[in-house]
C-alpha cells in the first residue's frame, strides 16, 4: 500500500517537532509538507534539521491550502483560531485530519464538527493511550461510587501552557460525568478563590498548577468518607501524544466522514 502524506501544521511547535520526530519513526506514512505562521522564523528551514533529525527535503511553508491540498491527512496541534480555519480546509479538500488543540470555544468546536460531516476528524484532548485507558477507568470509577465520594480533578503542566484547566482535565470531568449520568457543566467547580461556600454535594471540582517543564500530570480524586482512590496519570515527554496522532491518521485514513475519539482508535468503544 502506498505512504500515507502527512502534513503537519504548526510543525515548529513544541508538539509540531514531537509530530515530525513520529511520523519520521512510523511505518506506512511520511510527511508531505509542513506549514506554520506567516512571518514566524524558521520559515524556509527543513523541518527534518528543525525536529533535530537529519534534513526531510520538506520545507517549512506558510500556505496552508497547499498543503492540505497535497496530504492525505493533516496533523493539527496549533491554536484554537488556527484549528477552526484548518477544519474548514480539511472540509474544503476531503482532507483526514487529527486535531489535538485545546481551549477551544463553541465556534472553534463547530468549525471541527462541521468538517467532521464530511471527513473523517479524530479529537482528543489527549493522545497517549494511558491517559485514554485513565479516562476509561475514571468513567466506570464514577459509575460504582456514589456522590458521598467527591470527585476533584487536579492537572499540572509547564509554565508556557496558556489553557486552564488543561483540555485532558476537563476530559478526565467528562469522563466521570459521564459515569455519573450527570453534565459536566452543570456540576463542575473551577477555579475556587475566596469565600466558595462549602463544596457542592456531587460537584466535580478543578484545580490547575503550573510550573517549569512539567509535560503534563493529571490526578482524579474520589474522596469518601475515611477513604481515597486517586487515579493517575504522568507523561514523561511529547512523545506519547505524538506517537498516538499519527496512529490515529494511519488509522482514520480510510475510515467513513466522522468525529472520532482516541477511545474509537485504540477499539475501546467495540
Ligand atoms: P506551541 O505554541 O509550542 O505550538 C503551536 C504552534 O502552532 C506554534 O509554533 C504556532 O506558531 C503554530 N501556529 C499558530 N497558528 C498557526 C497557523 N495559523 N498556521 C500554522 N501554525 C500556526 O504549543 P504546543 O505545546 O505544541 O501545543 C499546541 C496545542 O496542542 C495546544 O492547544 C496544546 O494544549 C495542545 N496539546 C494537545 C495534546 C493532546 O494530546 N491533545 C498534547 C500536547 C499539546
Amino acid at each position: 500500500m502506498a505512504e500515507l502524506g502527512i502534513g503537519i501544521v504548526g510543525a515548529a511547535g513544541r508538539m509540531g517537532l514531537a509530530l515530525t520526530r513520529a511520523v519520521v519513526e512510523a511505518d506506512a506514512c511520511r510527511i508531505v509538507a509542513a506549514t506554520e505562521m506567516p512571518g514566524h522564523g524558521s520559515m524556509g528551514a527543513d523541518i527534518g534539521t528543525l525536529a533535530g533529525l537529519d534534513a526531510l527535503g520538506v520545507i517549512l511553508g506558510d500556505d496552508a491550502g497547499a498543503l492540505f491540498a497535497a496530504a492525505d491527512a493533516v496533523l493539527d496541534f496549533t491554536s484554537p483560531d488556527a484549528t477552526a480555519n484548518h477544519s474548514a480546509l480539511a472540509l474544503s479538500s476531503a482532507t483526514v485530519l487529527v486535531t489535538g488543540t485545546t481551549g477551544l470555544e463553541k465556534a472553534h468546536q463547530a468549525a471541527i464538527d462541521q468538517a467532521a460531516q464530511s471527513v473523517a476528524v479524530v479529537q482528543a484532548p489527549n493522545f497517549s493511550v494511558g491517559v485514554n485507558l485513565a479516562m476509561a477507568l475514571v468513567e466506570q470509577t464514577a459509575r460504582v461510587l456514589d456522590e458521598d465520594f467527591d470527585i476533584e480533578v487536579v492537572e499540572m503542566h509547564h509554565h508556557h501552557k496558556v489553557d486552564a484547566p488543561s483540555g485532558t482535565a476537563l476530559g478526565l470531568g467528562r469522563a466521570a460525568a459521564k459515569g455519573r449520568g450527570v453534565d459536566l457543566d452543570a456540576v463542575s467547580e473551577r477555579g475556587r478563590d475566596g469565600i466558595t461556600g462549602a463544596r457542592a454535594r456531587g460537584a466535580i471540582g478543578f484545580a490547575s498548577l503550573r510550573g517549569g517543564d512539567v509535560v503534563g500530570e493529571h490526578t482524579v480524586m474520589f474522596v469518601g468518607p475515611a477513604e481515597r482512590l486517586e487515579i493517575s496519570h504522568k507523561a514523561g515527554g511529547r512523545e506519547i501524544f505524538a506517537r498516538g496522532a499519527v496512529k490515529a491518521a494511519l488509522w482514520a485514513a480510510d475510515k467513513p466522514a466522522g468525529l472520532y475519539s482516541m477511545a474509537d482508535v485504540l477499539g475501546f468503544n467495540d
